[in-house]
């Protein structure tokens, strides 16, 4: 059959890829109206970055990628911001650029640039297809090597040439549907040897990392947890893999877990920064670490593993299941007790922060009356220094896959971006869960723009922007005014400083969602409250909290005894977010 081949019409949607997310220009046009007229959602947003996080979240929130679609030179340029966030966290996405027209290639063609050489730093693949014909091989494999092995993200460039072009349809290569990945079990000897471990633990500890929840394991890891009775300790977004709420759950309680635990069941997360890179003084010198994860070149890393267990999460922990068989940590050992203690400590000094009732708010009262209006299966995008970190202990996450943040490479401005994700998700499951996105005022802005891609849609999204005029910290207007007085901003405003109560809201109501101005917890319960129930339009509230708050300062005003909280001061202050409690 020699019937013309239009090869904007890339086949992603025989490879089951649901959403495309991106910006169009020359030369993708027509690939972004091919792939709607296949039958691919296509979401144009406002910046190509944040269109890359976007499509990333779709992949670790569905385990298929998702596919960012972007115009050539700045327009990929702007998305590898997007790809390096997605591979730093394990997560598949297809990138695909168009580029300048292969016969002008060395030309100073326009928006000319060397696009496979730059993906290559941030991708686990990245490549042009040499033909026409080639195309839905290429896609197939871009798809297959971002979801086979460890996932991240993939690179595929067009040629603006290649995109209206026709060719026979009996000289392509078409590629059925690349199935999902194939699941490999851990070496048997391996795990003898992690069950013997694990029986004879004085005080062993689960942690759950987001690695689980992407394998979608939670109902293993649930059976393991409940099954031996060990506490187990989530990482950010390992959170809700099992509740916040379960009795085994040792959040509160973490820096004492992770230092006293002997025995360490690692569960798809890295030991990286966030897991103190399991050296002391965080942890034990002598911890027995009982390491799962699919990528044979991170067993090992940092601490070497006592039991090394390749292979895929769930597949792993039922091995792990029938060699446990009925054994139990028992709950009334000392490990118990100490945790326990620990944790009834720590959620003291929250309660009495989140109590304080003096104006501007705190972060943990703001916290605290947000917690108790969020219904328990919304899905919590958070990003920040302080928003971050303290929303993380205070907001509970009771369901797998429910929390999104700025995660392994510590990225600000994912917020919007992967609040459209899980909101577009949302409207196709029409599960009618809410999707609430909580952004530092600082982080906010790198992606703000955003809100009109959400009112464009009309998803339902609610921002609220904790709003402490600066990035860690800022000034209060007076303040600010002050040093106006004084001379030239650019050689008096501290760098770390914002606009004094900025009217983020107005750029919502901008664009036809609500924007609601919130200083006191009355204002902010009934802000929340309305923006809930409008399940029509997206919402923005702007909670101007204390400039002056921040994690130490609390502790310190209500407590003189040192605490988990004041581990990490400095480190607040020198890093994007710290992790304690
Ligand atoms: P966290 O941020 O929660 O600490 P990381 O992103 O550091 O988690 O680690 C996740 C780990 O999970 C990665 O090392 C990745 O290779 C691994 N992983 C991802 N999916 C699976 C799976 N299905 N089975 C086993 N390991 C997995
Ligand atoms: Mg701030």
């Amino acid at each position: 059959m020699s019937v013309k081949y239009v090869f904007t019409s890339i086949r992603l949607h025989v490879q089951n890829v649901e959403y495309m997310f991106g910006i169009v220009g020359v030369p993708i046009i027509e690939v972004a109206m091919a792939a709607q007229a296949a039958g691919i959602k296509y979401v144009g947003m406002r910046n190509e970055q944040a269109a890359c996080y976007a499509a990333s979240a779709i992949g670790y929130l569905t385990g298929r990628p998702a596919v960012c679609l972007v115009v050539s030179g700045p327009g990929l340029i702007h998305a590898l911001g997007g790809m390096a966030n997605a591979n730093m966290n394990c997560w598949p996405v297809i990138v695909i650029g168009g580029s300048s027209d292969r016969n002008q290639e060395t030309t100073g063609a326009f928006q000319e640039f060397p696009q496979v050489e730059a993906c290559r730093l941030y991708s686990k693949f990245s490549a042009r297809p040499s033909s026409l014909e080639m195309i839905p091989a290429v896609v197939e494999k871009a798809v297959r090597s971002s979801i086979y092995g460890r996932p991240g993200a993939t690179y595929i460039d067009i040629a603006g040439d290649m995109v209206n072009a026709k060719i026979d349809r009996a000289s392509v290569r078409f590629v059925s549907c690349c199935p999902a990945p194939p699941v490999s079990q851990a070496d048997s000897r391996e795990i003898t040897q992690a069950v013997r471990l694990l029986r004879a633990a004085q005080r062993p500890l689960i942690i759950i990392g987001k690695g689980a929840a992407y394998a979608r394991a939670e109902k293993e890891v649930r059976e393991l947890v409940e099954v031996t009775g060990i506490p187990f300790l989530p990482t950010p977004m390992g959170k809700g893999v099992l509740s916040d709420d379960h009795p085994n759950c040792v959040a509160a309680a973490r820096s004492r877990a992770l230092l006293q635990a002997d025995v360490i069941v690692l569960l798809g997360a890295r030991l990286n920064w966030i897991l103190h890179f399991g050296f002391p003084p965080r942890f034990s010198p002598h911890v027995k670490i009982i390491q799962v994860d699919l990528c044979a070149e991170e067993l090992s890393n940092n601490v070497r593993a006592a039991s090394a267990l390749l292979g895929d999460i769930g597949a792993v922990v039922r091995q792990l299941l029938e060699t446990v068989r009925s054994w139990r940590f028992p709950s009334d050992s000392q490990w118990w007790l100490t945790l326990k203690e620990k944790m009834t400590a720590n959620a003291q000094i929250s309660k009495s922060l989140a109590l304080q009732s003096t104006l501007p708010m705190n972060y943990y009262t703001a916290f605290h009356h947000i917690s108790e209006l969020l219904p328990k299966d919304c899905i919590i995008v958070s990003e920040g220094a302080n928003t971050m970190d303290i929303g993380r202990t205070m907001l509970l996450n009771y369901l797998p896959r429910h929390r999104l943040d700025a995660g392994t490479f510590g990225t600000m401005g994912v917020g919007p971006g992967f609040a459209i994700a899980a909101a577009v998700l949302e409207q196709t499951q029409k599960s009618a869960q809410r999707v609430v996105c909580i952004e530092g005022d600082s982080a906010f802005g790198f992606s703000g723009m955003e809100v009109e891609t959400m009112c464009r849609y009309k998803l339902p999204i609610i921002i609220i922007v904790i709003n402490n005029n600066g990035i860690y910290s800022g000034v209060d207007p007076k303040t600010w005014k002050e040093m106006e007085k004084m001379g030239d901003m650019t050689t008096i405003a501290p760098p770390v400083t914002l606009l004094p109560e900025a009217q983020y809201e107005q750029v919502m109501s901008a664009f036809g969602g609500r924007g609601y101005l919130v200083r006191t917890v009355e204002e902010l319960r009934s802000a929340l409250q309305e923006s809930l129930d409008n399940t029509q339009m997206p919402s923005l509230l702007n909670v101007l909290i204390d400039p002056a708050s921040d994690r130490k300062q609390q502790v310190l005003h209500t407590h003189t005894h040192t605490h988990t909280h004041t581990h990490t001061h400095t480190h607040t202050h020198t890093h994007a977010h710290s992790l304690t409690l």
